[in-house]
């Protein structure tokens, strides 16, 4: 059954049921159109003020009989005993409603508006029949959400598979030298066969954060529920990005409470939070020759207690409009930077949800020239 269709058996089982509902009604006045017609439109009018979407019933010429909240908040201008075109201004409904109230059956549209915020709009105009009265009722349901997923399901793909792309062709065009041109060239080949090898692990690591991201959005809902110290996890990836920080020329300082820092936590997870962020900061702050992370409890006044971790560098920093975009998916400050340096574009957006799964949060601070500072912040364990 189409959507169509199913509206349309709404429809006609909505107007079946109005129109027996509207003649009890009527009851001893059943002579009297009007007091029926009365009747059926509080019958209806009760109904939609408990709906959650808009509905607007209309009589045949098009005029607003009763309408709900919901149909309110989307057409203010609308007005009892008014034509709803000059409130609702979507020519299809309008034609919509001239053709149902022609004879036509259910129909479905689908519209946008783009003032003041584009929002998207599937509207049924159906035909009922209230006793004597012959009316056209109108069922709006807003998609914006589901067109937003959309497109973001959509980008997301394109994103990916152009970020996969750019390495296939590296190494597709590397291939095709070493057998043609450079078939003989010993130099050549040995140079060509180390940026292959750089560019396969390039595609591996993309893929390897795409199914870390979708790992952690399937466990989203699920709070991890193991007890675990924030101090040694951190302390072990330091450790291990010490060749890193030696081949960038960057000093790690780690100043840590002597006590625990006690989250309920998924230490996979957790490693792979700080591995991207002081990650980064060896990478793009580099420059700065040091990285400081500093690990603290700090007492909130509501009485619980939150671990609070911040990776400093003294790089070159992060121009203040790309801030608020750095956890999207892809999204870079500098896209050569992050290409040069191997990165996927997707780390800070595992940070993100890392820490949305543990109702822990991310804030970013930088100045140009002076460095920039990630601080997640967790709540301990008690406080759950
Ligand atoms: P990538 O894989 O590109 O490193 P991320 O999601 O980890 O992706 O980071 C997104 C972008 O944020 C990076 O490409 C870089 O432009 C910027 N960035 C992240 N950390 C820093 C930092 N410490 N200093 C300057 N820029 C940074």
């Amino acid at each position: 059954m189409s959507a169509a269709d199913e509206g349309g058996g709404v429809g006609r089982r909505l107007a079946g049921w109005f129109g027996r509902r509207a003649g009890q009604l009527a009851g001893p006045l059943a002579a009297d159109d009007e007091a029926s017609q009365h009747g059926a439109v509080a019958v209806v009018e009760a109904i939609i003020s408990g709906l959650p979407d808009p509905v607007i019933m209309l009589d045949r010429d098009g005029r607003a009989i009763v309408f709900n909240a919901g149909a309110a908040a989307l057409a203010p201008a609308l007005r009892r005993g008014d034509p709803a075109s000059i409130a609702l201004r979507v020519p299809e409904l309008v034609e919509a409603v001239r053709d149902v109230s022609a004879g036509g059956g259910v129909r479905r549209i689908e519209f946008a508006e783009r003032v003041p915020t584009e929002r998207h709009f599937e509207a049924f105009v159906s035909p009922i029949v209230l006793g004597s009265l012959h009316a056209v009722l109108i069922t709006l349901h807003d998609l914006t959400s589901i067109r937003r997923v959309e497109e973001m399901r959509a980008d997301f793909v394109a994103n990916a598979s152009h970020e996969l792309r750019t390495p296939l062709a590296a190494l597709a065009g590397f291939i095709e030298t070493m057998q043609g041109p450079a078939r003989d060239d010993v130099a050549a080949r040995d140079r060509f066969l180390g940026i292959m090898r750089e560019q396969a692990w390039r595609m591996a690591r993309l893929i390897d954060d795409l199914l870390s991201l979708s790992r952690i959005e399937l466990r989203a809902h699920m709070r991890p529920d193991t007890p675990v110290d924030l101090v040694p996890i951190v302390r072990q990836v330091v450790d291990g990005l010490q060749t890193l920080a030696q081949d960038r020329g960057v000093t790690v300082d780690v100043v840590a409470p002597a006590e625990p820092l006690k989250v309920l936590g998924d230490r996979d997870e957790l490693l792979r939070l700080f591995e991207n962020l002081i990650e980064n900061g060896l990478k793009y702050g580099a420059s700065g020759k040091r990285v400081d992370i500093t690990l603290a409890r700090l007492d909130a006044p509501d009485g619980k207690h939150e671990a609070s971790i911040a990776v400093r560098d003294y790089g070159p920093g992060i121009p203040a409009e790309h801030l608020p975009r750095l956890t999207e998916r892809f999204y870079r400050a500098d896209v050569a930077d992050s290409r040069a340096q191997g990165g996927t574009g997707l780390g800070l957006a595992l940070v993100k949800h890392i820490l949305n799964r543990h109702r822990g949060r991310l804030a970013i601070e930088s100045q140009i020239g002076k460095g920039a500072t990630f601080t997640a912040r967790l709540p301990f364990s008690e406080d759950y």
